[in-house]
C-alpha cells in the first residue's frame, strides 16, 4: 500500500515540517541547554495549531484526526524530538479528558491547554511501580465532602507548569483506583528538582509530592466514575504510546536524513562514500527500519480515529511502541556508524537523536511489558 496523503494530512504535515525546518532547527541549542522548553517556541507551536490537530472544533481543535497528528509529530521530531515531546506531554491528560470527561471538564481544560495557556500532567508512576498498576501506593482518603491525597509520584513531566493534574490514586476505604482531576499547585503540592536524564532534554520530569492535598468530592474533580482509574489509564496510555511512537519514528527519521547527507558528501578518492556497497547495505538496512516503523505508526494513527475500536488500539499501540522504541535505537546507532567519528559529535545531530531515542523503550511503558500486552490481544483476536 502506498502512503498517498489526502489534502488534510498533507497540509498538517507541511505546517509542522515548515515550522520544524524554519524555526525549531534554529533553536536546538536553547532547547538542549536550558532544559526547559523555550516558552516562546512552545507558544508559537500552540498558535499554529500543533496542539489542536485531533480535537473537535467546538473546543478549538481542527479535527484533522490522529492520522494527521502522527505525520505532524514525526516532522517535528525529525528536527527536535524534545519539541514533539513537550507538546505530546500536554496532550496526555487531555486525551483522557477527551475520551472520558464530562462537557464541563472538556470546556475547562481542552481549550486553554491547546492555546498554550496551561500545561497538564498525567501522574501514575511511583518509586515502586511503573509497570504494575496494582502496586500503587498514593492514597485518596474521603473526609466528608473532600478527598485528601497523600503520596509521591515519580518522573512526572510538565509538573512545574500550571494546569490540570490527572492523578491515579487508591481510595483508602475501597482500595479502588480512581482518576482525580485538579489544578497543580493546590496547597500541599510540591515538586523536586528535575531529574537529569540522557535525552529529551526539553521535556523535564520531576518527583511530585502530595501532602494532604484537598480535592472536592464532586463530579468535576473525578474523571469517569470512582474506581474507573485503571481502564482510563489503559485507554489514555494507548494514545500516549501512539504519540511517543511518532516521536521516536521522527528521531529515527532525523538520523536517516543526517546519514544520507553525510554519505553523499563525504568523499573518498574519486567519489563519495555512498559508492561503496558496504555503505549502501548499511543505508538500505537503516531505511528498512525507518519504513517499517512508518508503516506501523501511520496505520495505528488511522486506527486511533475510530474510538469504537479501542480494544484493538490497546493491543496495536503497545505493539507499535515496542517495535518503534527498539528499532529507533538500533537505527540511530547504525546512522551513527555511517557517519564515522562525526556521528558522535554534537554538531552532526545524530548523537542527540540517539540520546532521545534511548528513552523510547522506557517511557509510556517498558518494551517487554508492551510485548506482553500486544501478545495478549493478538493471541485472542
Ligand atoms: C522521560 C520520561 C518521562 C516520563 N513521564 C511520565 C509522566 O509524565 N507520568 C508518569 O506517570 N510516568 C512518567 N514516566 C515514567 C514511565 O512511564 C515509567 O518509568 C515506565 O512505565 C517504566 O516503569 P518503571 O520505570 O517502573 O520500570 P520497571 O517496571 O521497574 O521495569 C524494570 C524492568 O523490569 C521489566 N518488567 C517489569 N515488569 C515486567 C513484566 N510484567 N513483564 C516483563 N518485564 C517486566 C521491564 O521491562 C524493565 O526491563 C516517564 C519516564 C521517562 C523516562
Amino acid at each position: 500500500m502506498e502512503f498517498k496523503l489526502n489534502e488534510t494530512q498533507e497540509s498538517v504535515r507541511d505546517l509542522a515540517r515548515d515550522f520544524a525546518v524554519n524555526v525549531l532547527s534554529k533553536r536546538i541549542d536553547d532547547i538542549e541547554e536550558v532544559g526547559h522548553f523555550p516558552k516562546d517556541v512552545y507558544q508559537q507551536m500552540a498558535d499554529i495549531g500543533l496542539l489542536s490537530i485531533a480535537f473537535e472544533e467546538k473546543y478549538g481543535g481542527i479535527e484533522a484526526g490522529y492520522d494527521s497528528f502522527v505525520l505532524a509529530y514525526e516532522e517535528l521530531a525529525k528536527v527536535s524530538p524534545s519539541a514533539a515531546t513537550a507538546l505530546l506531554i500536554t496532550l496526555l491528560p487531555l486525551e483522557a479528558v477527551n475520551l472520558f470527561g464530562s462537557e464541563e471538564q472538556k470546556q475547562a481544560y481542552i481549550t486553554p491547554s491547546i492555546t498554550g495557556e496551561i500545561r497538564g500532567s498525567m501522574a501514575f508512576t511511583e518509586a515502586g511501580t511503573g509497570s504494575d498498576p496494582k502496586q500503587l501506593t498514593t492514597t485518596a482518603r474521603l473526609e466528608g465532602d473532600t478527598w485528601v491525597i497523600n503520596g509521591v509520584k515519580r518522573f512526572i513531566s510538565n509538573a512545574s507548569y500550571p494546569g490540570p493534574m490527572l492523578l491515579y490514586a487508591k481510595e483508602t476505604d475501597t482500595g479502588a483506583c480512581t482518576a482525580f482531576l485538579f489544578d497543580k499547585f493546590t496547597e500541599g503540592y510540591s515538586i523536586s528538582t528535575p531529574w537529569e536524564k540522557i535525552g529529551l532534554l526539553g521535556s523535564p520530569c520531576y518527583d511530585v509530592f502530595f501532602d494532604e492535598v484537598r480535592v472536592p468530592n464532586d463530579e468535576f474533580h473525578i474523571l469517569g466514575k470512582r474506581g474507573d482509574g485503571f481502564s482510563i489509564l489503559k485507554a489514555t496510555t494507548a494514545y500516549g504510546k501512539l504519540g511517543f511512537s511518532a516521536v521516536f519514528l521522527g528521531a529515527l527519521g532525523g538520523a536517516v536524513d543526517a546519514a544520507k547527507e553525510y554519505i553523499k558528501t563525504k568523499t573518498h578518492r574519486d567519489g563519495t562514500i555512498a559508492k561503496f556497497q558496504a555503505v549502501q547495505m548499511k543505508y538500505a538496512s537503516l531505511l528498512a527500519k525507518y519504513e517499517s516503523c512508518r508503516y506501523m505508526v501511520y496505520n495505528c494513527g488511522e486506527l486511533a480515529n475510530d474510538h469504537s475500536r479501542l480494544p484493538e488500539m490497546l493491543g496495536r499501540s503497545a505493539l507499535v511502541k515496542a517495535y518503534v522504541g527498539d528499532t529507533a535505537v538500533e537505527g540511530c546507532v547504525l546512522a551513527m556508524n555511517l557517519l564515522g567519528s562525526y556521528g558522535v559529535m554534537k554538531e552532526y545531530q545524530v548523537e542527540r537523536f540517539l540520546r532521545d531515542a534511548l528513552i523510547g523503550p522506557h517511557v509510556e511503558g517498558q518494551t517487554d511489558v508492551q510485548r506482553v500486552i500486544a501478545a495478549g490481544y493478538f493471541l485472542n483476536n
